[in-house]
């Protein structure tokens, strides 16, 4: 006996069971017995002349039996048939009488409700719906914006940021008189603007162990919109155990990745990344840089799946990681897999709780990062107005710039050689050993790279340049633009 499993809008042809098992030596076979159990089914999946028809998928476990050997596919005492259609029209379930659109909602929502995927039951379920973005920032604009236009009836937002002049390049909830606002703030008013009938829930905390699940709980799913690869792992690791699909997405300079993590029997992020990269080998937007119009894309990608996965229509995101090229201008699709062995959502799950994901992913304690504001100099560093005077005494040392030429052009210290971090390696042999060494960079995390190196090779004077050249255009040179 193989197990069917039923999508939501063609329950109705199976007496409202999820699941239904049904015997049969082929996937052919099962197929046929599920039908002359259920006959109304029949005519929804199958052609007059007995063929599947083409907007059905039907996968055996998680493989499309497409790509097996389609109706001949073998299928075993056990195996898991999905009929996955691509488009399904109509409803299901009536949502509850208090999601009732009213007259002015009605006139509101009539460009969805003249769609018949969507309709006025549609629009009650985007109306009963409970959404969690988790950020406000790049990806969290677009999709606080359209999730508001769309009838999402509540949305929760985790932020504790607030709007910085940088971001107003691509994070389009916000505005220029915004900077210095709560991001929570600033993105609730704009998406309140848009409709007033939304219900927001600011959550003005980062994201941890200790509260995800609590958070998490209330909403139907979570729409991950998070930087940083502590957090990606904590709303995935909190969505498996909770069960609610994590609709993912990620951009980096002219490139983006999308998929649903997490969803009925689909892969999860650690299935796809058991582990994160190692940490500063995978550079953050503010390190890397961003297309503005990226996180646009992605983000509506995003707010498109979560929209789909609530009104229970078309072929959701899942399995797949769809990676957009906006340079080449080119979709890609990959297979994700589950992975059996996922500590996760594997057979022999060895994550049943939150962990501490700072650690997990190496992230420094907060304790040995720098202060954002008093800056500490520690031995084998140097702050920006010591090395002014420096300057301003004639002392005779060597100042080196580890950032790359474009940013050079920006912006640069008077003096300073420019050897990028990628070439440095290179140029050690090019120093003398007793020279007074001063290295620099955007914020001092290359140039704390560049002095090990050097460290490493014995040379006994070398310092780092505490905060980069941002400290020297807020400490020494004002007139200096910031990137
Ligand atoms: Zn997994």
């Amino acid at each position: 006996m193989a197990k069917v499993l039923i999508p939501t809008p063609l329950r109705q042809f199976t007496g409202k069971q999820d699941a239904v098992t049904a015997a049969g030596a082929t996937v052919g076979e099962v197929l046929g017995a599920l039908t002359s159990q259920y006959p109304d089914l029949r005519k929804q999946i199958f052609t007059e002349e007995g063929k599947l028809r083409s907007f059905v998928n039907v996968y055996l476990n998680d493989e499309d039996i497409r790509y097996l050997g389609k109706d001949a596919t073998p299928a075993a005492d056990g195996d898991t048939l999905s009929l996955v259609p691509s488009i399904a029209g109509g409803s299901v379930a009536a949502p509850p009488e208090e999601v009732a659109l009213t007259k002015e909602e009605i006139l509101r929502y009539s460009r969805h409700l003249i769609i018949p995927e969507v309709g006025i039951e549609g629009q009650q379920k985007l109306k009963a719906a409970k959404v969690l973005l988790v950020g406000a920032g790049g990806l969290g604009a677009p999709l606080g914006l359209y999730l508001a236009a769309a009838g999402v009836g509540r949305i929760g937002i985790v932020d504790f940021d607030v709007v910085d002049f940088t971001n107003l390049q691509r994070q389009v909830i916000h505005a220029t008189p915004d900077v210095g606002k709560k991001k929570l703030d600033s993105a609730a008013a704009k998406m309140q603007a848009i409709n007033p009938a939304l219900r927001i829930d600011k959550h003005e905390v980062a994201l941890s162990s200790e509260n995800a699940l609590d958070i998490l709980k209330d909403y139907d799913l979570v729409v991950d919109g998070t930087d940083n690869f502590p957090t990606r792992y904590l709303v995935n690791d909190a969505c498996v155990l909770l069960g609610k699909p994590n609709v993912y997405g990620s951009i980096f300079r002219f490139e983006g990745q999308a998929t649903v993590f997490a969803y009925e029997g689909g892969p999860c992020y650690r299935c796809l990344y058991p582990e994160p990269p190692p940490p500063g080998l995978v550079p953050s937007c503010a390190e890397g840089g961003v297309l503005g119009i990226l996180p646009g894309t992605i983000g509506l990608i995003q707010a498109t799946e979560t929209v789909k996965l609530i009104l229970g229509i078309g072929t959701p995101l899942v399995g797949r990681l769809l990676l957009y090229d906006a340079l080449g201008m080119k979709f890609r699709e990959l297979k994700l897999r589950k992975n059996p062995e996922c500590p996760v959502c594997g057979d022999h799950r060895t994550i049943t709780k939150l962990i501490d994901y700072d650690q997990f992913c190496g992230v420094p304690q907060p304790s040995v990062q720098p202060p954002a504001q008093e800056t500490q100099v520690n031995e084998g560093e140097i702050d920006v107005v010591e090395l002014k005077a420096k300057m301003d005494r004639g002392d005779k040392f060597v100042l080196i710039d580890v950032r790359e030429p474009h940013e050079y052009r920006i912006c640069n210290i008077p003096g300073a050689q420019l050897i990028p971090l990628g070439e440095f390696p290179r140029h050690v042999a090019e120093f003398d050993k007793d020279a007074d060494i001063v290295i620099h960079c955007r914020s001092g995390m290359r140039s704390a790279k560049a002095c090990a190196v050097l460290k490493q090779n014995g040379f006994p004077r070398v310092r780092n340049v505490v905060g980069g050249i941002l400290a020297w255009a807020d400490k020494v040179d004002p007139t200096m633009p910031k990137y």
